[in-house]
């Protein structure tokens, strides 16, 4: 069995008409999974979340900062141009952690194989003291943190597939080694936040637990599939996770209005079959997806649901043939240093 974790409260948090991080981005998702008979299907459980308590983000975030965020979601005052606060956000983002920890405890737990938490506000670009691109709290972290604390969990690989690299999920486990954070994400020169160069690979014990895959503009299936093959199949093969997340965006899609990635719709069915297969043969099938990014409405619940139709283990295309990146040679031999792949 699959979960959706899913509230229309996620709905209500609304930064603005013309701001691309809306809540017509979750209503395209949830509506093409209806169409596509991936809600109400024997498959698959939607089930809502419970809000997580601020000791909860404590675990990642400093308490200065979670009292700054509630403060300025009372006043409306925004964190910065692009994260406007509306009242309210802080109680939605609450959910939106709570989402994240309820699907990582319950695909520990066993009550469900994987789980797809369709949520918002986003979090990978909250750091531990600061938010920013849409950000508020980092959904992913805590629940991380909240799985190494109640199951004893000493390795969590996270990927992010998002297309902006994820600063504050970086950031967070920087020196960290329990957790083995790999990013794919559009080139840092040509897209917000600036950084996820292939050099950041996290500092003191974390050293080598922080492997960033940048693509250049107009990368697509072909360069995401050689990603997979060179960098995360033997990665998680070595570091053996007990738990893998999925900061999944869809934003590297083509129509994305905000990024310049080449990605199909397809290529989520595949990806997201790549990581269940990995995730099967390394932790029991032990794998959940959670929602960042992705802002073109016509094409993103296509994706979602070639992304949880591979959760529920339907068929899906295969990927296309490999395109070699540079950067990629590059990047493996900086990891030579770390491991043995
Ligand atoms: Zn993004």
């Amino acid at each position: 069995m699959t979960a959706l974790i899913y509230s229309e409260e996620f709905m209500k948090h609304d930064p603005g008409r013309s701001h691309p991080e809306n809540p017509w981005r979750l209503r395209a998702i949830v509506e093409t999974l209806k169409k596509e008979k991936m809600w109400y299907s024997p498959e698959v459980q939607v089930t809502p979340p419970s809000p997580a308590s601020v000791e909860d983000l404590q675990l990642v975030h400093d308490p200065s900062y979670v009292r700054l965020v509630e403060k300025m979601s009372e006043s409306g005052t925004p964190l910065d141009l692009d994260t406007p606060t509306p009242p309210g956000t802080f109680g939605i983002a609450l959910l939106a952690v709570g989402g994240a920890i309820d699907a990582g405890e319950g695909v520990v737990s066993g009550k469900w194989n994987n789980a797809f938490a369709l949520l918002r506000p986003p979090g990978h670009h909250a750091c531990r003291v600061r938010g920013g691109g849409f950000c508020y709290f980092n959904n992913v972290a805590v629940m991380v943190e909240k799985l190494k604390q109640n199951f004893n969990m000493k390795r969590i690989m996270i990927l992010d597939l998002d297309a902006h690299h994820g600063n504050g999920t970086q950031d967070i486990f920087y020196e960290d080694p329990s957790v083995l954070y790999l990013s794919f994400h559009q080139d840092p020169r040509t897209l917000y936040p600036g950084c996820g160069f292939i050099h950041e690979l996290g500092s003191g014990d974390g050293e080598g637990f922080n492997v960033n895959v940048p693509f250049p503009p107009g990368s697509g299936d072909p360069d995401y599939a050689f990603a997979i093959e060179e960098i995360f199949l033997p990665l998680s093969e070595i570091f053996k996770p007990e738990f893998i997340a999925v900061s999944v965006g869809f934003d590297p899609l083509a129509e994305d209005p905000l990024t310049q990635l080449q990605l199909s719709p397809s290529a989520y069915g595949w990806l997201t079959g790549h990581v269940v297969k990995q995730a099967e043969h390394l932790c029991g099938g032990k794998v959940v997806f959670v929602l960042e990014g992705g802002y073109a409405l016509e094409v993103i619940g296509e994706a979602a649901a070639n992304l949880t139709k591979a959760l529920v283990g339907r068929e899906f295309a295969s990927p296309p043939e490999h395109r070699r990146l540079p950067v990629i040679g590059e990047l493996k031999r900086l990891l030579a240093k770390y491991w043995s792949m």
